[in-house]
């Protein structure tokens, strides 16, 4: 299918591997030119070579923590106007629910609500003057049904979820569409350590860890990188235009419910 979007200009951020990376390949493959972004200046640099080699479009790498004030205005300055904006970070640590202090709180807010924040501020209001826009904000399945050892994650992230939920409406009357992707388990680092985490807490092997989480899922395996990204990349597409402040689950049936 044919997205409509070659020639736009995208933003995706935390994107040198796992599902950042994921939706900077198909946003690329459908012809949009990104900036992407991550902390670590040589996987950024090489991820930015090799997703502009593989598709043709231009990629610029910003090496820069964008959950900082500073790294942000790096990477907007880098940016410029944006058609698409794919907000993304590192997730927070499991833990405890008694043991997270203001501060462990703080950080999480920043990270994963308040990052995301900051770029449609930035970015959305440039998007509405040109009468098109599409954001992704890669959330978590855990807005729907909280993970327990995940609070700060749970917490952080339906704070932005209840934000969208408000804005997302104020900005589709200028062709703006602003949505939630939210990952159910998908094969990246991250879910490899989440695995480490079960394993060492139950005593199992990663293998029998990753095994036990995988048959919580009806498909029987985790989603992918590229499962993640194709469906980032329909969001951002002509035709999702009448998809506003929707919270996109995206976990194989993991979620038992109705509707
Ligand atoms: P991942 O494979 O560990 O990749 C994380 C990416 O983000 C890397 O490119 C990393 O590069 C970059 N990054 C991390 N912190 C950053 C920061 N402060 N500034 C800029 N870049 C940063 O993780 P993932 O699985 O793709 O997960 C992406 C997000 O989805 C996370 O918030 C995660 O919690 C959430 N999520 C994932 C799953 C899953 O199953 N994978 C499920 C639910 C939610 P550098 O380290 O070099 O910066």
């Amino acid at each position: 299918m044919d997205l409509g979007i070659k020639g736009k200009r995208g933003l995706v951020c935390a994107a040198s591997k796992g599902l950042g990376r994921g939706c900077a390949e198909a946003l690329a493959e459908a012809g949009v030119n990104l900036v992407i972004n991550s902390r670590t200046e040589a996987d950024i640099t090489r991820t930015a070579r090799e997703i502009a080699e593989r598709h043709g479009v231009e990629v610029i790498p910003v090496a820069a923590d964008i959950t900082t004030d500073e790294g942000r205005a790096r990477v907007l300055e880098a940016m410029g106007d944006a058609d698409i904006l794919v907000t993304n970070a590192g997730g927070p640590p499991p833990g405890n629910w008694q043991d997270w202090s203001r501060e462990d709180f703080i950080r999480a807010i920043d990270a994963n609500m308040l990052s995301a924040v900051a770029l449609m501020q930035a970015l959305v209001p440039g998007m509405m003057d040109r009468g098109w826009g599409r954001v992704v904000n890669i959330t978590s399945g855990s807005v729907r049904a909280p993970i327990s050892v995940l609070g700060l994650s749970n917490t952080a992230r339906t704070g932005l979820t209840g934000f969208v939920a408000g804005m997302s409406r104020q900005v589709a009357g200028k062709g703006v569409c602003v949505n939630n992707l939210l990952p159910g388990i998908h094969a990246t680092d991250r879910a490899d350590s989440l695995d480490t985490g079960v394993a060492k807490a139950q005593g199992l092997t990663l293998e029998e860890a990753r095994a036990q989480r995988q048959a919580t899922i009806p498909t029987g395996t985790y989603g992918t990188p590229e499962d993640f990204g194709a469906t980032c990349a329909f969001l951002c597409s002509q035709q999702a235009r009448f998809i506003v402040g929707q919270n996109v689950l995206l976990d194989g049936g993991a979620l038992n419910v109705t509707i």
